[in-house]
């Protein structure tokens, strides 16, 4: 059910695959997702036909195996995805950055290692910035890593909040190499730290890499967020995003190029979750009769499927638009930033408004929106909060228009 006219700007092969990820989600995700939800549970299934659909490589070249489609198809995929059910869009997401990061950061041999794998779902990426004391703060890491031979850092310390942090099998986490470092970004290295998929204490050669059991949360069911414990973790020099010689105490700005993408990507999901609750309201406020008449019908009702239809449309092309110029190689940091602090707060206020709508169903677990309304809060946050959004945003407004 197409309500708000998509963007109509697509190519015939953005048409073919959005088509083909929009079946996929309403015959796959959308009557799936209240189980896996209710139940917490991984949807393994779901990821085994993403695997079969190509969907964990869209973004890497062919010469690894993947699609090589752009960013902006990429976030066209990332919009169906979420409007079935965004902890489907979290388990490609963390993993589509990681791809990102090795593309332009990484050695010829890193991505060799990796990429074709990566592809084809077989090994699925994680990222780790965050820690329990920290968050919006990055330069403030303080997960460490010390060389202790030629060939090996040994990293200590606990990160928070990590996405796919069980399941994957890398992950490219942000420490710190340089404890003296003037500024104290600058002393940052990317580690692309290995460990065995769904191992909570790993042995071996991955020994010193923890998982702790799953945080549990208010929505975003089904894709694990966890903990990572480091103690004594030897990583191989060798695995320093770009090499020890080119990526040592660089860390930062390589992960907050990757999060502008990121940026992109949390507003498609924006986007996508809003869709969703815009076409549960349409339907909805159509087949609920309050005072002799459908409740579309009452004008209040009307104005609330004004406003969620506007803010869909404005939130989405804000996000092509970011996602357009970044394709051109054009400077898109602001237009990141707006993207992802409109969509995000657009799926807040839609999930809200079809709340509304469903009257006392909204609340009740038997509908979809319950659901919407516990996911929206967590595109609030990941990624930068709307507040660092606005940050960044009038941080770089002040750098472009300086007098
Ligand atoms: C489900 C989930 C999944 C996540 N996945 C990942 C992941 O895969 N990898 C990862 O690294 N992280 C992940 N995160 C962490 C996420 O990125 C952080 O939660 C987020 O960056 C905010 O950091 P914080 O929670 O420490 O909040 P804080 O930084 O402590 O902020 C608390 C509040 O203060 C505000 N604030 C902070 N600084 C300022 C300021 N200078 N001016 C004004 N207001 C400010 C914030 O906006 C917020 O409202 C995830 C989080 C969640 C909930």
């Amino acid at each position: 059910m197409a309500i708000a006219t998509p963007y109509s700007e697509k190519t015939d092969e953005q048409k073919a695959i959005t088509e083909m990820v929009r079946q996929f989600a309403d015959e796959q995700i959308i009557p799936n997702a209240e189980h896996y939800d209710h139940e917490d549970e991984f949807p393994e299934p779901i990821v085994e036909q993403m695997k079969e659909l190509g969907l964990f490589g869209v973004t890497i070249p062919e010469e690894y195996g993947g699609m090589e489609l752009d960013l902006t198809t990429y976030a066209m995929i990332v919009e169906e995805l979420s409007r079935g059910w965004i902890s489907i869009s979290g388990i490609v997401n963390t993993h589509f950055i990681g791809s990102y990061l090795l593309l332009k950061f990484g050695t010829e041999e890193q991505k060799q290692k990796y990429l074709p794998k990566m592809a084809t779902g077989e090994m699925r990426a994680a990222f780790s910035l965050s820690e329990p004391e920290l968050g919006s703060d990055v330069a403030a890491i303080k997960t460490s890593a010390k060389k202790i031979d030629e060939e090996h850092y040994e990293i200590n310390g606990t990160k928070m909040w990590v996405t796919n942090g069980l399941l994957s099998s890398l992950v490219f986490v942000l420490v710190r190499t340089d404890p003296n470092a003037e500024r104290k970004h600058r002393g940052l290295t990317c580690f692309i730290a290995e460990k065995e998929p769904g191992v909570a204490e790993n042995t071996g050669e991955y020994a010193g890499f923890n998982v702790p059991p799953k945080i549990k949360k208010m929505g975003y069911k089904g894709v694990e967020s966890t903990e990572l414990v480091f103690d004594g973790y030897r990583c191989p020099a060798a695995n320093i995003l770009g090499g020890e010689d080119a990526g040592l105490n660089k860390g930062f700005a390589q992960m907050m190029d990757a999060l502008e993408l990121g940026r992109v990507n949390v507003a498609a999901r924006g986007v996508g979750l809003a869709q969703r609750a815009l076409e549960l309201a349409l339907r909805y406020a159509q087949e609920r009769r309050t005072f002799g008449k459908p409740i579309a019908q009452h004008q209040a009702i009307q104005f609330k499927l004004a406003d969620m239809a506007t803010q869909v449309e404005a939130a989405r092309l804000l996000t092509m638009r970011a996602a357009r110029l970044k394709d051109a190689g054009a400077r898109s940091d602001i237009e990141a930033g707006m993207a992802k602090l409109f969509a995000s707060e657009a799926a807040r206020l839609c999930a809200e408004e079809c709340l509304r709508i469903h009257g006392g169903y909204g609340y009740s677990k038997e509908y979809e929106i319950e659901r919407l309304y516990r996911d929206a809060p967590l595109l609030l946050i990941g990624e930068g909060t709307s507040e660092i959004q606005r940050m960044v945003i009038g941080r770089k407004l002040l750098e472009r228009h300086k007098i």
